[in-house]
This record gives C-alpha cells, sequence and structure tokens, in this order.
C-alpha cells in the first residue's frame, strides 16, 4: 500500500491536516477554525481535523507531523514559547502521541517545516543552499545550509524577520524591536510604508475603507480590512501607477532587498524563495528587488543567487510537516543508497 503522512499547519486562528503521500501531493484536507487558544482546546481541534484526515485515507499512514508558531523542541515536541497562542512550555507533541498512540508524532515549528517542504517538493528541489521567505502578515523563514535544515543552537535558526534592518526610523515590530524585516518588509510593512508616506499624497483614496460590498465581506472593523486586503490593494494600485502606492511600494522594495542582501551574505544560497501574499506580486516585484539586491551585495558574486516565488504556496507548510512526520525529523536530504 503507499505510504502518506498527516501534515498539520497549526496557525493561530486556524488548524488544517492534510493527507500528503511521499511525492508530496496533497490527497484530502481538513481545516477549522480555532477560537479558544488554551493548549487543552486547540490539541482537541488538531485532533478533529487529524482524525477525518486519516479516515479520508487509503493510504497506510506512517506519521503525523506538526507546524506549530513558536519554539518548539523537536526531540519531544514542547512549544517551549509561542507568542501567536500565548503558550509557554506546552507539550503539545505529547497530548497528541496520546490521542494518537498508533502514530509517530513529529512537531517542529511552521516556518521551518513550510521551508522542508518548499525544498524537498517545491522550488528549492535539486539545491543544497536554500531560503525561503514567506511575506505575509509577517515574515517567515528558514534556511537550508548544505542540504539540511538549520536550527540552531536553541532551536531559533531561520529568524530572519527579527535581523533589524532599521534600528532608527523604523516601523516597531511584534517582537518589541524597531526594524526589523519583517516589520519593513511584510505585508504589514507594504502598508505601514502606504501609511508612512501618505501625507505627500492628501487627495489620496488609496487608504479609505473599501465600497460598501467590499466591506461587508469582510467585516467593519476596519483594522480587518486594512489587514487582509492592504497589502494587496496597494501592490495592485502600484501596478496601476497609483502615485501612492508606487511611492510605498518603492520604499517596501527598499527595505525587502535590504534584507535579502543581508540573507545572502550569511547564507549565500543558491536560491532564495519568496512566498505568501506580497510574493503574488510576481515579477512586478522581482523585477524591482532584484536589481536593488544586487547593488548591495558585495562578498558573492552578483547575479548568483536566484531569487524567485515559492511554488508551494499555503500548502508548504502542511506538505513539509508531512514530510518531517515520514522522515522522522526535518530531514531535508535523504543518505545516498548504499551500492549492494
Ligand atoms: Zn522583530
Amino acid at each position: 500500500m503507499p505510504r502518506a503522512a498527516i501534515g498539520v499547519d497549526l496557525g493561530g486562528s486556524h488548524v488544517l491536516a492534510a493527507v500528503v503521500d511521499e511525492g508530496g501531493e496533497i490527497h484530502a484536507k481538513f481545516e477549522r477554525e480555532i477560537e479558544d487558544r488554551a493548549p487543552a482546546a486547540v490539541v482537541d481541534a488538531l485532533a478533529e481535523v487529524v482524525r477525518s484526515a486519516v479516515a479520508a485515507t487509503r493510504y497506510d499512514v506512517v506519521g503525523i507531523g506538526i507546524g506549530s508558531p513558536g519554539n518548539v523542541d523537536p526531540a519531544s515536541g514542547t512549544i517551549r514559547f509561542s507568542p501567536n497562542f500565548g503558550w509557554t512550555d506546552v507539550p503539545l507533541g505529547a497530548r497528541v502521541r496520546d490521542a494518537f498512540p498508533k502514530y509517530q508524532v513529529f512537531v517542529a515549528n511552521d516556518a521551518r517545516c513550510a521551508t522542508l517542504g518548499e525544498y524537498v517538493h517545491g522550488v528549492g528541489r535539486g539545491t543544497r543552499d536554500f531560503v525561503l521567505l514567506t511575506l505575509g502578515t509577517g515574515i517567515g523563514g528558514g534556511i537550508v545550509v548544505n542540504g539540511a535544515v538549520a536550527l540552531g543552537f536553541q532551536v531559533g535558526a531561520g529568524e530572519i524577520g527579527h535581523h533589524q534592518i532599521r534600528p532608527d526610523g523604523g516601523f516597531i515590530c511584534g517582537c518589541g524591536k524597531v526594524g526589523c524585516f519583517e516589520a519593513q518588509a511584510s505585508g504589514t510593512g507594504l502598508l505601514r510604508h502606504a501609511f508612512r508616506v501618505a501625507p505627500s499624497f492628501p487627495r489620496s483614496m488609496l487608504l479609505d475603507p473599501p465600497p460598501v460590498k467590499d466591506k461587508d465581506k469582510v467585516g467593519d472593523d476596519a483594522r480587518t480590512w486594512r489587514d487582509r486586503l492592504g497589502s494587496k490593494r496597494i501592490r495592485k494600485a502600484a501596478q496601476a501607477g497609483d502615485a501612492h502606492a508606487l511611492a510605498a511600494w518603492n520604499a517596501f522594495c527598499d527595505d525587502l532587498a535590504l534584507g535579502l542582501a543581508n540573507v545572502i551574505a550569511f547564507v549565500n544560497p543558491e536560491v532564495i524563495a519568496l512566498g505568501g501574499g506580497v510574493s503574488s506580486g510576481g515579477d512586478f516585484l522581482l523585477d524591482r528587488v532584484k536589481p536593488l539586491v544586487e547593488v548591495r551585495t558585495t562578498m558573492v558574486p552578483r547575479g548568483t543567487t536566484r531569487i524567485v516565488r515559492a511554488t508551494l504556496g499555503n500548502d508548504a507548510g502542511a506538505v513539509g510537516a508531512a514530510t518531517a512526520a515520514m522522515r522522522g525529523g526535518l530531514v531535508a536530504q535523504l543518505p545516498a543508497a548504499v551500492p549492494a
């Protein structure tokens, strides 16, 4: 019977479980909202979608992989801390093992799981040195060095979003520092740039609430529509040539390029893959950013780092988590077969 694993993508507001085969293909997906962030309630929600996924497949399920926000002890699967959930030392792996004693359970940071997924089954295939950056509400990332996912001494490697690029006059980051890469160059960062340059465009309607029909769709809370639609609206307006949006876009691209050049200096990857909502700008983003990265690249031959769009989209986390479950950890490259 073909083998599969259940890949779980655990977020602050939803949890998804997918049946993923050895080729990284998703066969079924089950998703539900998380209303209560207490550990027991989250485990119940997670167990429900995993149960649905297990029931939906005829494949031989070999394990359950979970990508969770926060700093995760890879041996035990304990969430040491997770600002998204407000958790400290939550034994998530142990709780899920209690619920599914038949299966191997592996837990790792969600962005590291997405990195493994994109490396093994996406645009990172065939490289040895690879970086994934997901530009969404924040910047999630992960680093593959010489064919292995970098975890670091205290499992904190890959937190690229929290290196400071604008400590003077930058935006305040969720982590408390000023001018983190994530604060400047995520989707939220793009929105903040639009607000910052707004006084120079007094007649711009870019940041006005959307028309009533759109507003109904996303709720009346001004913050909600800005969070959900803000960065996409600004990117589309920039593509259409709106002066206010272009000013924000250009400032955003400068900051993104600054961080990418730093990543090249630290890691010298062969490929940097950009995922998340902002990356759907495609060539409009890449054509602007690549030359800006080049001029800031000084110690690596220019033009040698390929900056591309990630290919797995929102599935990267679940695919990577399942891959980790099948491989017994965040194993990026399998050992070469020993000739008989
Ligand atoms: Zn930060």
